[in-house]
């Protein structure tokens, strides 16, 4: 069952517009914010296990660079940029990464750019996928689930 879910999230973002290489920034930042370092090894490995369970490699690699350091939560997007916390597992951070792979897909940015239903709906895509990898992985629930992102979206988006 965890797999057609997976297959049926992996399709739906396969609907958006595709990514584009040459596409100007957002996506195009290459430098890590201060404090931050990259690590292609541990990028490359996080990018294969996703791709052992089902996720498109090119997906995956929309997040690069990775940036890792000392991130408050698992990881979030810090302007164009993933970071994620370096002192976290790899199957965590595997599961962060395609969370957020998808926010990027969603074109989420720091979080109201589209307004707060648009947030909102990225954050419930992308949370039922972490979820599904971290209870493949048997690494129970996020420290910092969905509940408390939309909250935050709310806070912050629904200006008019
Ligand atoms: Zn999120």
């Amino acid at each position: 069952m965890d797999a057609r879910i997976l297959c049926a999230v992996v399709a739906v973002a396969a609907c958006r517009p595709s990514f584009e290489p040459d596409a100007p920034p957002p996506y195009r930042e290459r430098a890590c914010p201060s404090g931050y370092v990259r690590d292609e090894a541990r990028e490359v490995r996080l990018v294969a296990r996703l791709e052992a369970n089902g996720f498109e490699a090119d997906r995956a690699r929309l997040a690069s660079p990775v940036c890792f350091g000392p991130a408050r939560s698992l990881g979030v997007l810090a302007g164009s940029r993933v970071v994620l916390r370096a002192e976290a597992e790899d199957e965590e951070l595997a599961a962060r990464l395609a969370h957020l792979v998808v926010h990027i897909e969603d074109d989420v940015g720091d979080g109201c750019r589209h307004g707060l239903m648009h947030a909102v709906a990225s954050e419930q895509r992308a949370s039922i996928l972490e979820d599904i990898l971290r209870k493949r992985w048997a690494l129970g629930p996020a420290p910092d689930g969905a509940t408390e992102a939309i909250r935050d979206y709310e806070r912050r988006c629904a200006k008019p």
